[in-house]
């Protein structure tokens, strides 16, 4: 329920293989003027973002290489003559999607017991059973239902109950009306009734019925929050006795709810959003049971669809990839299969990848920068003169009691129960949800298992866990651009060594702030600090406000708060780190660049990236990380550092007027 907040999205920036391509550079921009257009002005006139691409970039590169890697390891696996366990669980899930020619002959008759269920719904009282049992199979239908650990507590796994239900990626897709964001909702419903069509319905029959699925996500998003509000834990955090819920829910019965997913009904639950599971309700009174019939069915449909014949396939990405995100062409079948294998038993592919890519040194090093990230942020807090005693003492138990994950768990999700055969595969990856739903509902009412990953280890991203107090880097995450053995510090503490310091900042952002040394959410903060601090982050909220993206769209100041702290103070600190090591040292120029000028190129070269429009504006519009531009001109035009490293003139873009410039970290 509780998500991690990931260090980059997956449409990230890109790599060469040792330090700084000076190829990438525009020599006809000054660095004081845009420095990200100066680094990697070269590399954008020269890239083109492939056909199936919503955008290209480091981690695109970063995640192809593992594509490469993990294609030979499924191959192999689905090939082996004597497969081990984990070897053959691969091999035949692999075998079952790539095997086109069952998927496409059985079409969606493997959902057909699903259809009946819902086709039997009598009464809105039958309701609340297919809600549950549809989100055991994973289906998102109505709301987010799952375990988590109490923010309260947390040594202890409750469950969680949180918005859910829509189609479209937020709730403001759906209350936006620009002829843009209303010309993408007729799509949007074109493409539900089309989907119903190609499982059987009449064409007006479908009409309707997506008429119905838009009116029920409609009353859903009203209901719910904007991203920006889901970012304060207290505010959404409300346990309290199931009896207090049946309450907020008059029209809802729980106990079917509970016996369709599989769970002994809970004596509390958080209930997220008390406003969502009302809104919930009343439309649960309000719709008729065929409007529910057919939003049940979408979403079934919907949540299957890429495992489903062509026909689905083919559809599902006209609106989901090119209406949405602006991609034309789908990635090759091998590559849509590995995608759905990493997401369904990722611990067992997991394994296989890091026996063959991830080798032990990279651990150690990896570890070795880690710290040294820690005794800059300590050498930090001790110093900062905006924060009180009583505060400085907290934040720093916080900081000494961070956990850090590297490469892959210490400990295997244990699959021996799952089965999984050679097809149909949509019915192996209903299996795997099965097992996850279950698996993540038997954690409730036991301690926490700090152990457990909340990424799988070819995942190129890191993430810092806030009731866990861990930070955490996936062995996929841990290869050039990034971190690169061959590369020197400079450009190592560039790129991975400020994602370290931004992972550990999130410790300390608007949201992770609220958590304490143990992951308990609780004021550990003085109002003097408190104050000085959100008048901090106040600063960052209106400079990356100010930033337009495409479409003419705003940055969300608010919603990218967290991230913007998090990369202002992960670059400060690892620079800061990168002149303890290097000391009194002098300083050797290579290419012509100081260690302090390749600091700064280094980490505008991790974040390289050209996105579609369309990708672009999706990512603004729910995502709290700022198109990389941003991420790169925005933090470093508030560095001393970086002025002084590129006699960057007062006056000039790259360096905000003093009165402006934010520090936190
Ligand atoms: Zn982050």
């Amino acid at each position: 329920m509780k998500t991690p907040i990931p260090a980059l999205l997956l449409c990230a920036a890109s790599a060469c293989l040792a330090g700084i391509d000076p190829g990438n550079f525009d020599t006809t921009v000054k660095p004081q003027d845009d420095f990200y257009q100066y680094a990697v002005g070269g590399w954008l006139k020269k890239t083109q973002i492939p056909a199936n691409r919503a955008g290209y970039g480091s981690a695109y590169e970063v995640y192809d290489r593992n594509q490469a890697i993990l294609r030979g390891i499924v191959e192999k696996a689905a090939a082996a003559k004597d497969p081990g366990f984990i070897e053959k669980l691969v091999g035949d899930f692999y075998s079952s999607g790539m095997d086109l020619a069952t998927v496409d002959s059985v079409g969606v008759a493997p959902l057909k017991p699903e259809f009946d269920r819902i086709g039997a719904i009598q009464s809105p009282a039958d309701i609340p059973a297919e809600v549950g049992h549809l989100q055991r199979l994973g289906v998102g239908a109505c709301l987010a239902f799952g375990s988590e650990p109490d923010p309260k507590d947390s040594s202890m796994v409750i469950a969680g109950m949180g918005q859910g239900g829509l189609g479209l990626p937020d709730r403001d897709y759906y209350l936006r009306d620009d002829e843009a964001s209303k010309s993408l909702r007729e799509k949007y419903v074109a493409h539900v009734a089309r989907m119903f069509e190609l499982a059987g319905s009449s064409p007006d029959g479908a009409r309707d019925r997506a008429q119905a699925v838009m009116r029920i996500e409609l009353a859903l998003a009203k209901g719910s929050k904007s991203a920006a509000d889901l970012r304060d834990p207290v505010a959404n955090y409300h346990k309290m006795p199931l009896s207090e819920l049946a309450k907020l829910t008059p029209h809802l019965d729980w106990v079917p709810f509970f016996a369709g997913i599989g769970l002994d009904a809970p004596a509390s639950l958080d209930v997220g959003q008390p406003d969502f599971v009302k809104a919930l309700d009343a439309q649960v009174a309000a719709a008729p049971v065929d409007d529910w019939k057919a939003y049940f069915e979408w979403h079934l449909l919907h949540d299957n669809a890429r495992y489903l014949s062509t026909p689905f396939v083919d559809e599902n990405f006209s609106f989901f990839g090119t209406a949405l995100y602006g991609t034309p062409k789908m990635r090759e079948r091998p590559e849509r299969v590995l995608v759905v294998l990493d997401e369904s038993v990722g611990e067992a592919l997991g394994q296989l990848y890091v026996a063959q890519a991830f080798p032990p040194e990279a651990k150690a090093r990896m570890l070795r920068l880690v710290a040294n990230i820690h005794a800059a942020l300590r050498d930090r807090i001790e110093h900062l003169e905006w924060m009180d005693e009583p505060t400085r003492a907290a934040a720093l138990a916080k900081l000494d009691a961070m956990g850090v994950k590297v490469g892959y768990p210490d400990k295997w999700i244990d699959y021996s129960t799952l089965v999984i055969d050679r097809g149909p595969y949509v019915l192996n990856v209903l299996r795997a949800s099965e097992f996850a739903t279950k698996r993540d509902l038997a954690k409730i009412g036991k301690p926490v298992d700090r152990t457990q990953w909340q990424m799988t280890p070819p995942t190129v991203n890191a993430y810092y866990d806030p009731p866990m107090n861990q930070i955490v880097f996936p062995a996929g995450f841990l290869q050039p651009p990034y971190f690169d053995a061959s590369a020197d510090d400079a450009v190592n503490y560039g790129a991975v060594g400020c994602i370290i310091g931004h992972e550990m900042t999130h410790g300390f952002d608007d949201e992770g702030r609220q958590f304490d040394a143990k992951g308990n959410l609780a004021d550990w903060w003085t109002p003097e600090s408190e104050k000085r601090f959100k008048e901090r982050a106040a600063g960052i909220v209106r400079q990356f406000s100010g930033y337009v993206g495409a479409g003419g769209l705003h940055v969300n100041g608010e919603l990218t708060q967290g991230e913007n702290i998090a990369d202002l103070g992960g670059i400060k600190l690892s620079y800061t780190a990168l002149m303890m090591a290097l000391g009194d040292r002098p300083r050797v120029r290579i290419d012509g660049f100081t260690p302090e000028q390749r600091f700064f190129l280094s980490f505008a070269n991790v974040w390289r990236e050209k996105q579609r429009p369309e990708s672009e504006q999706e990512q603004m519009n729910t995502d709290p990380h700022s198109p990389s531009r941003f991420r790169v001109n925005g933090p470093l035009s508030n560095l001393q550092e970086f002025a002084d490293a590129f006699g960057v003139p007062e006056g000039a873009p790259m360096r905000r007027p003093a009165a402006d410039r934010v520090a936190i970290w």
